[in-house]
């Protein structure tokens, strides 16, 4: 935890050393990305330079660039922003006792399941329908197996010294309590106006891990958020590995969201050029790993077997205007591979790029018109 605690800290000073609390927008640089790594070289404030802020949310560093009128403004709105998504993590993580997740899964077994509110019903419902679609490839019933690998939390606090590789018996024990298909949603009769109560059950053991869409439902919430004031006329917010982009700069040229190379995390591949609101989600075997012996134990689980999804991709990018849907589908399409999961993609209208294996970039063909590789 402590090594967790320090690294979090040591980043966002490096960033904010780089950003300060204003810079002018970086020439060539992209406006987001997992791999955007501000040079702040002009520390020139004017009406057409963004606001930047950092700080940290849902176990991930958030940036946010912030176009407008005033200082104040853009403060207010970033303060909100961050309001928004602690807010949200209280709701679904599974390791706070706060959340809603949280108090669903201890029901786990129960007779008389779980009343969910509105929004989390909402929400399982999309994931089912997703887990539907790709014959279980996303599956959010997965917890019992993520917390056994604990990889999220280990990659980020202890690295690969004493990582514990869960046995097969353990793997075989944890993943018979999960599968979506043993999930079930009970809907009380509602009328035209409005949805009937929506009942969770749990079967025994099974627990929740909403990982794979936390920070893409971030991001619809504050497309809402932005949709809902005229203030704050553009915005580029990074969660992670989901990036939301919002209205438009001044100067009019379009958000530059980098791609980063999972050959050489400290690079960017390309460049996607984007106008307006879109929600940009990248899964990859890169993100959140542990070596060991050479081998790599990354945090995207393969429902059929438990173990980290062997791919011959390393990293997929899906684009589409829902956060919640990009961030579900790129986990999917992570699982299910180039070919199964650009059919995904096509489904739900998404726009994918994989990162195979052989370092080869397959776009889908709507993609290539923001795509623009670096080398
Ligand atoms: P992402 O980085 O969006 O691809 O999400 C990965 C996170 O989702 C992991 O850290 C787990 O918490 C969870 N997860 C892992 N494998 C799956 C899967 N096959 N389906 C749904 N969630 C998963
Ligand atoms: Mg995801």
């Amino acid at each position: 935890m402590k090594h967790f605690f320090w690294t979090m800290i040591y980043t966002l000073l490096a960033l904010a050393l780089c950003c300060g609390c204003s810079i002018q927008d970086r020439p060539g640089n992209a406006d987001g990305g997992q791999g955007d790594g501000a040079d702040g070289q002009q520390n020139v404030q004017s009406a057409d330079t963004p606001w930047q802020y950092v700080d940290t949310a849902m176990g991930t560093v958030v940036q946010q660039t912030v176009y407008a009128p005033d200082q104040e403004t853009a403060q207010a709105f970033s303060a909100q922003a961050m309001e928004l998504l602690w807010g949200l993590e209280k709701e679904i993580s599974w390791r706070l006792d706060t959340s809603e997740v949280y108090r669903a899964n201890v029901t786990s077994g129960s007779e008389g399941g779980f009343l969910l509110s509105e929004e989390l019903a909402g929400l399982l419902e999309s994931g089912l329908e997703l887990s539907r679609r790709s014959e279980g490839a996303f599956d959010m019933t997965l917890g019992s197996v993520t917390r056994l690998w604990n990889i999220d939390e280990w990659a980020a606090e202890n690295g690969a010294e004493g990582f514990p590789i869960p046995s097969r018996e353990e793997l075989a024990r944890a993943l018979s309590v999960c599968g979506y298909e043993k999930l079930r949603l009970q809907r009380e009769a509602g009328d035209q106006e409005e949805k009937g109560q929506c009942r969770l059950f749990l079967p025994e053991g099974m627990q929740l891990d909403l990982g794979a869409i936390g920070k893409g439902l971030g991001l619809s919430e504050l497309t809402s958020m932005l949709e809902g004031q005229n203030a704050v006329t553009g915005a580029v917010i990074s969660l992670g590995g989901s990036i939301l982009t919002y209205g438009s700069k001044p100067d009019g040229s379009t958000w530059k969201v980098g791609i980063i190379d999972p050959f050489d995390k400290s690079s960017n591949i390309g460049i996607l050029s984007l106008e307006g609101q879109w929600c940009v989600s990248t899964s990859g075997d890169y993100e959140r790993y542990v070596e060991v012996d050479g081998v790599r134990y990354h945090h995207i689980l393969d429902p059929k077997t438990g173990t980290p999804a062997v791919s011959d991709v390393r990293g997929v990018t899906v684009l589409l205007k829902d956060g919640l849907l990009s961030d579900g589908l790129s986990t999917a399409c992570f699982i299910l591979g180039p070919e199964k999961g650009m059919a995904l993609a096509a489904e739900y209208g998404a726009e994918a790029l994989f990162i195979l294996s052989d370092g080869e970039v397959v776009l889908s063909e709507g993609m290539e018109q923001y795509y623009t590789a670096i080398r």
